[in-house]
């Protein structure tokens, strides 16, 4: 039994070949629709398996050909279509085409498929079929079976759809875990590094009796590791949060005024009189906030702030009511952000270009701030000009709407 299979990409021909012929059949390939034209007049195959998309001539121009042929119009012809797209099908039926093969093909019933075809040219006609090991009579008309063949069609490119949307899900799935890897290997084993070293350090400093000033300094940089790995483990964890739609925020009562004061009380020590914190607020400003969740938008703030901007800067934070709204926003005169990376700034695992060289980080703290603020019912916001600073602010009604986060 000869088949002519018509396919431009030569993997694909060359799989199809070794199957059909692993099946019995003498097979020959064209790589395109002009050359399987020749090849069947040539040769009067007993099954054409044509492809779609092919270079010259495409699959439905080839059928229609042999089918207006009439020493080749009895050759049986299947096209190669994807189910995705369902008219394929239909454009398959208008251009005369016996039967087809789906991509990505199951072998077992391509080869059915194609026995069946060229069985049926050589049959009696009638209207048995045999689906599934079962014999049915079909007595439809053919408008009615084109009508069941359409909708079972349309059914079928929905359930693709379906299924390539979950399919998506599954790689940015799959992605997030890689990145997660990612950043506890790489990010979480350099201060653990510099942590183990240093506590050796210290500990040959203590028994060798140096100076306090000299044991102090090594202390102070194995607390700064420790706070860091701390900040990467609790943003990966607020990540995680965030993606099972379980971050909450639980608004009380509380002073927003003060939260800020204590907020830069608690980052005053590690400013190491690199940076001076100005604040601008009134006495008080009382709100519905999760106060240790607004803390954490401040600490990230500022951090940023500290951290992208050269000592000697100072950091103005300024906390206002506008009408039912607080707003507190906090301003360095650091490196800045370009333009074009703005956009980006809140996207997770994003960092503008030129930040490795001022500070280290992974970008989580603006992601995991902007969900915390719109938990809140609120929005961040920023202006930045390169070489000039950056003020990031955030705004929240001071009565509390708090929603989940979405993921
Ligand atoms: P990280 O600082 O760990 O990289 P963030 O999510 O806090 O992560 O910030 C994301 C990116 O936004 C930073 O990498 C940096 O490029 C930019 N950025 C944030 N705050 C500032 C700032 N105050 N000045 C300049 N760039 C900033």
């Amino acid at each position: 039994m000869l088949a002519l299979v018509a396919e431009d990409s030569r993997t694909q021909a060359y799989q199809l070949k070794s199957l059909l012929e692993s099946n019995g059949f003498e097979v020959i390939v064209a790589v395109d629709g002009d050359e399987a034209l020749l090849r069947a007049r040539e040769r009067r195959p007993d099954v054409v398996i044509s492809d779609i998309v092919m270079p010259k001539r495409d699959g439905y121009s080839l059928c229609r050909a042999l089918k207006d042929d009439a020493a080749t119009a009895d050759v049986p012809v299947m096209l190669v279509t994807s189910l995705g797209e369902p008219l394929d099908v239909v454009r398959a039926l208008a251009a005369g085409a016996d039967n087809f093969v789906t991509k990505p093909y199951d072998e077992h019933q391509l080869v059915g498929r194609v026995k069946r075809t060229v069985a049926r040219k050589n049959a009696v006609p009638d209207s048995h079929v045999t689906v599934a090991g079962e014999r049915f009579n079909i007595t439809a008309g053919r408008e009615q079976m084109l009508d069941v063949l359409v909708s079972a069609l349309e059914d079928m490119s929905v359930r693709n759809a379906e299924l390539e949307a979950s399919r998506v899900q599954l790689t940015l799935a799959t992605s997030r875990r890689d990145e997660v890897l990612h950043v506890v290997s790489h990010e979480l084993r350099g201060p653990l590094g510099v942590l183990v070293m240093g506590a050796d350090v210290f500990g040959m400093d203590v028994r060798s009796g140096a100076t306090p000033a000299k044991q102090q300094g090594f202390a102070d940089r194995v607390v700064r590791q420790a706070q860091r790995m701390l900040t990467i483990v609790d943003d990966l964890l607020d990540i995680s949060r965030i993606d099972a739609g379980e971050l909450r925020v639980v608004p009380v009562p509380a002073d927003l005024a003060r939260v800020v004061r204590e907020a830069i009380d608690r980052i005053t020590p590690s400013l190491q009189e690199k940076h001076t914190i100005e604040l601008r607020s009134p006495h008080s400003l009382p709100a519905e906030i999760d106060v240790d969740r607004i803390e954490q938008v401040i600490a990230n703030l500022l951090t940023n702030a500290i951290k992208y901007s050269p000592a000697g800067c100072v950091i103005t934070v300024t906390v206002e009511q506008q009408g039912d709204m607080g707003s507190v926003s906090v301003r360095d005169s650091g490196i800045g952000i370009p333009e074009t990376a703005v956009p980006r700034l809140f996207e997770r695992y994003f960092r503008a270009p030129g930040s490795e060289k001022a500070a280290k980080g992974i970008g989580l703290g603006l992601y995991v701030t902007k969900r915390l603020v719109e938990s809140h019912g609120g929005t961040v916001s920023v202006r930045t000009s390169v070489g000039e600073g950056s003020t990031f602010s955030f705004v929240l009604p001071l009565a509390s709407c708090a929603a989940p986060a979405a993921p």
